[in-house]
């Protein structure tokens, strides 16, 4: 790798992926069933699915841990496999890679609540985020990327834990939702606070994924821009969920659609760009073309 992601968002759009569990529950996986431990047993299928995304024009590809964590992980008996499948999880990423593209170790949330929802605590989150992001580290992932996080708190335990486990860039994602007097957490945490505490403990880029759809998220990034100097990171999902029968979540929008919206998003300021969930390669692929 001769730059790194800062440095190439310093020049020009960076481009990420779009959903891994909407790709993978394409490919067979059973809903309920647990992605990550496809790292150890569908590693091909993994694989290609990075590989759909490099092709698509993805700089970064983020690995399948987002549930990798060994608190996530011990909710299906699986806690004494957290190394086992992160590190297996940037090697595949690794093998799917380019020459100077990324691979970024994705660290998602634990599914545990912190007071006063919850009865977790900061250090077992700390613990377990640190396990895996040496873990993603040891494996070669070449930053750590935070995402889906719905409480700045855990998030803020995320980012102290990769730092702690490295020195590679850490990008730190909360996930906004809309209300009439601007974007919170579902904690009620507001852009402004969230962009200060992940200045504060030493985040790189600060992000936003999940839960709105690219059209919403246009006031955002520009909340977020006027918030940090730190690079924006932006992830839509494909428009909302559509309720239809059973099978797997639908999403509103085509990639045409989403791609226009991603256009608008850099033009507002996104140093970064993504899909989240109902995104795949064509989406990626679509967007790639509109925003160079
Ligand atoms: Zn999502």
């Amino acid at each position: 790798m001769t730059r790194d992601i800062l440095s190439l968002a310093a020049e020009r759009v960076v481009v990420f992926d779009g959903a891994m569990g909407t790709m993978l529950l394409a490919s067979g996986l059973p809903t309920g069933g647990t992605p990550e431990l496809w790292n150890l047993d569908q590693p091909g299928i993994v694989e290609d699915i990075h590989r759909q995304y490099y092709d698509a024009g993805s700089d970064v590809v983020h690995t399948n841990t987002f549930g990798g964590s060994s608190l996530k992980l011990a909710d299906k008996g699986h806690a004494d496999k957290a190394e086992q499948v992160n590190l297996a999880a940037v090697e595949i990423a690794k093998k799917a890679c380019p020459e100077s593209r990324f691979v970024a170790g994705d660290i998602g949330p634990t599914g545990r609540m912190l007071p006063p929802v919850g009865t977790s605590n900061v250090e077992e989150f700390e613990e377990a985020f640190y396990q895996q992001a040496k873990a993603l580290l040891q494996g070669g992932a070449d930053i750590i990327s935070i995402e889906t996080m719905f409480s700045l708190e855990e998030a803020l335990a995320a980012v102290r834990s990769a730092k702690k486990a490295g020195s590679c860039p850490v990008v730190a994602a909360v996930t906004f939702n809309k209300t009439p007097n601007g974007f919170f957490t579902m904690m009620g945490e507001s852009v402004g606070q969230s962009a200060e505490a992940f200045e504060k403990a030493g985040a790189d880029v600060f992000a936003s994924n999940c839960t709105l759809g690219s059209g919403d998220m246009l006031e955002l990034v520009k909340d977020m821009k006027n918030a940090t100097t730190l690079p924006v990171l932006i992830q839509p999902n494909a428009g909302k969920p559509v309720a239809d029968d059973d099978g797997p979540t639908r999403y509103e929008q085509t990639a045409q659609e989403f791609a226009l919206d991603i256009k608008r998003l850099v033009d507002a300021g996104a140093d970064m760009v993504g899909g989240c969930c109902g995104t795949n390669a064509e989406f990626i692929r679509e967007m790639v073309r509109h925003i160079q």
